[in-house]
């Protein structure tokens, strides 16, 4: 299976990401989780796609397709994958179908995750991050059972310089401009699934798992006793 998770910043993609990935064996692919990695190990393309990361814009598409591409490389995501952040622009779709089909491969579903503009402002403003493993907190939903520790790996916890307010905005006009016409990009190869992401995590993730028809694992679990 090979999905795309698409939708604002804030609309928990990264929270439904890791936890289909979990569930049905799917690497998770999240190219704003690659690019931290990258500055925080202070690496080339780090230094080079920080001031973008910082003001809120998004990476050039030439270097953020060849990173998802050579992620695709390593081991875990040849057996499906659930992409989290890309594509965020209608060249990086186009790229990302190209190189896909050079491997008789394809995307499943793109599925939009809505939210309404308050609340997304609401949800960046108290997130938290682990440094280590990239488990997402909320101060009111989500919080850690010790204030700035994860509960996963205990590692620190840490907020995003770009979910400081002026930059969610420039966040959000950009993906509006930017990503929006991705609907209309997956609606047309008959792929786009609406998820309604104002609901809790669980309520969210059911809808998901029906729309891309229910377990994978087991689906594949099927095909092996065959
Ligand atoms: P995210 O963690 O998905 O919110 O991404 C954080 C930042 O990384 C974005 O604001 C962009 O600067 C950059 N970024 C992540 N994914 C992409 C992408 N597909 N194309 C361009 N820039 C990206």
């Amino acid at each position: 299976m090979r999905i795309v998770l698409l939708g604002p910043p804030g609309a928990g993609k990264g929270t439904q990401a890791a936890l289909l990935a979990r569930r049905d064996g799917l690497a998770h692919v999240a190219t704003g989780d690659l690019f931290r990695a990258h500055l925080d190990r202070g690496t080339e393309l780090g230094k080079q796609v920080k001031s973008y990361m910082d003001r809120g814009a998004l990476v050039p598409d030439g270097v953020t397709t060849r990173m998802v591409l050579e992620r695709f490389e390593e081991p875990g995501a040849q057996d499906g994958f659930v992409l989290d952040g890309f594509p965020r622009t209608i060249p990086q779709a186009e790229a990302l179908d190209a190189a896909l089909a050079d491997a008789g491969q394809a995307i499943d579903r793109a599925l939009l995750i809505e939210v309404e503009r308050e609340e997304l402002g609401r949800r960046l403003a108290g997130r938290w991050i682990c440094r280590g493993c990239q488990t997402l907190y909320h101060e009111r939903s989500a919080p850690p059972a010790k204030a700035g520790i994860c509960d996963a790996c205990g590692g620190e916890l840490y907020q995003r310089g770009d979910d400081k307010p002026e930059v969610v905005s420039v966040r959000l006009e950009t993906y509006e401009k930017e990503t929006g016409p991705l609907a209309g990009y997956y609606e047309r190869q008959g792929k786009l699934a609406r998820i309604d992401g104002g609901g809790a995590v669980e309520a969210v993730a059911k809808q998901i798992t029906s729309s891309i028809g229910g377990r994978v694992a087991v689906a594949a679990a099927d095909v092996t006793v065959e």
